[in-house]
């Protein structure tokens, strides 16, 4: 049997005990749960080798980059400020100290630069190199989920998408991906200024980060909010080297993931506000859609129709992505030939 990730926690949650404390429980970006006077994010997510990596993909301090920066995407996503780490490995004997090492100091560096301290973690001999972070971050006032978009909110997303897919698509056909492209999927950014930005001044009423794939975490985010979303494909940001060398193939873009990008909804109202935080976050946000009334999230192409969009995100647990439907979505790409690139 084929049992999806997500079919797997929602068949788990039910029997979750949820004492007292538990502000925002299972489904959501973070755990949110309150100590004292005080509010926490709580988050983690492990790296797997052949699952998530393979070894030549990536230097062990990229890998370790990578796994701090997955999860501060999560505490990005509810608004929240990254501050103590844990970290517990499983290492092949093949993986020398020094690869060790240099996997603690990419964890190290990419911690320090956000202001979070790595304050313990545990090792232990296995047959496959993973990597698990822990990471407990300080909550904004307004309690900010993937809940609480409503009809008629705009739909907005930071920087490119498809990048780091396309990357992985790249690598595994045994390609050397552009640097521009590989940099995007070996070390992420997490959008924690744009994300504090937005739960400090409340302007967003829903966010996710893009970890599954845009029309998957969109998905995520109307079943929590119970609404549905448009989007419109030629509104979706892409890079120049997206563009360059996808060969006209969308649906890295739809439905890749690892992208690491802030996904949020904002009153109509607010869009200009929202937009003009771009400078001072260092990022790109564009509108690509809205939220209207029911369920799911339908791609309109350039000529209005709907896409049929087979494919909806990276399921770690599925036996592999599904790609049924790319020759509509490069058909609708090359029509939308005039797309404005991103960065
Ligand atoms: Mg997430």
């Amino acid at each position: 049997m084929e049992l999806s990730e997500f079919e797997f926690f929602r068949r788990l949650f039910p029997h979750l005990p949820q004492g007292k404390g538990v502000v925002v429980g299972p489904g959501h970006d973070c755990a949110r749960v309150r100590s004292g006077n005080r509010e926490w994010l709580l988050t983690t997510d492990t790296l797997v080798e052949g699952t998530h990596f393979l070894r030549p993909w990536l230097s062990p301090f990229a890998l370790g980059w990578r796994a701090f920066a997955v999860n501060a995407s999560d505490i990005a996503a509810m608004g929240g400020r990254p501050r103590f780490v844990l970290v517990s490995a499983v290492v092949p004997a093949s993986y020398s100290a020094a690869a060790l090492t240099q996997l603690e100091r990419g964890i190290a560096k990419a911690a320090g630069e956000v202001g979070a301290s790595v304050v313990g973690g545990n090792l232990a001999r296995g047959r496959q190199l993973e990597v698990t972070v822990t990471l407990v971050g300080e909550a904004p006032r307004q309690r900010l989920t993937r809940g609480g978009g409503q009809p008629g909110d705009a739909v907005l997303v930071s920087g490119t998408l498809g990048d780091a897919a396309l990357a992985v698509h790249l690598l595994k056909e045994g390609g050397k991906p552009a640097g521009s492209l590989f940099r995007r999927w070996a070390r992420p950014q997490a959008r924690l200024a744009l994300g504090q930005e937005l739960a400090e001044r409340r302007l967003a009423t829903a966010m996710i980060d893009v970890s599954d794939g845009l029309v998957q975490d969109l998905g995520h985010l109307c079943r929590a909010s119970g609404v549905a979303a448009v989007i419109e494909a030629s509104r979706v940001p892409l890079s120049r080297s997206y563009l360059r060398h996808s060969g006209g193939v969308l649906d890295f873009a739809l439905s890749g993931g690892e992208d690491y990008e802030l996904l949020f909804t904002v009153p109509a109202a607010e869009v200009p506000a929202a937009l003009a935080l771009q400078e001072r976050v260092g990022c790109t946000i564009r509108q690509i859609g809205e939220l209207v009334a029911g369920d799911g999230v339908r791609v309109l192409d350039t000529s209005g129709g709907v896409l049929d969009l087979r494919t909806s995100g990276f399921d770690h647990f599925a036996k592999r992505r599904r790609h049924r439907d790319r020759g509509a979505i490069a058909r609708n790409l090359a029509s939308g030939s005039k797309r404005r690139a991103e960065r």
